[in-house]
């Protein structure tokens, strides 16, 4: 029988716990990030008195620094996000398309707020560029 179609599970109450330990745990994890990331940042742009070969090198390390931080930033936002879902009950549900998600993608990836069909559709999309 091959019924990979239909083969999602539906969430289970359990499961929304563990989601809910893990989401809080990333948002935990990114906020002190972010806050280390912060810190280093600033330690950076205090520290004035170096030569043109290390002003360079620092210049690189901040853009780091600043595009991490960007990362982790909007990662927080869709883990706090996932989380209101979670309460608000509509989590595991994909925001696009309305449909469920599946019990493992929602394990795997609690975050995320889109099924695989849309998130590919998405990915398509930005990798196709804009116009049309
Ligand atoms: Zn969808």
């Amino acid at each position: 029988m091959n019924r990979a179609e239909t083969g999602e599970s539906p969430l289970r109450p359990g499961d929304l716990e563990e989601a809910a330990v893990r989401l809080s745990e990333q948002a935990d994890r990114l906020r002190s990030r972010l806050a280390r990331n912060e810190e280093t940042a600033s330690a950076l742009r205090a520290d004035c008195d170096l030569d043109a070969a290390d002003t360079g090198a620092k210049a690189v390390t901040l853009r780091e620094l600043h595009s991490r931080a960007e990362t982790d930033a909007a990662l927080l936002e869709r883990t706090v996000a996932a989380l209101d879902r979670l309460r608000g009950g509509s989590f595991g549900i994909c925001t696009r398309c309305g449909r469920p998600q599946g019990r493992e993608r929602a394990l795997a990836l609690p975050h995320a707020e889109l099924c695989v069909v849309c998130a590919e559709e998405r990915a398509g999309e930005r990798g196709a560029g804009p116009g049309g």
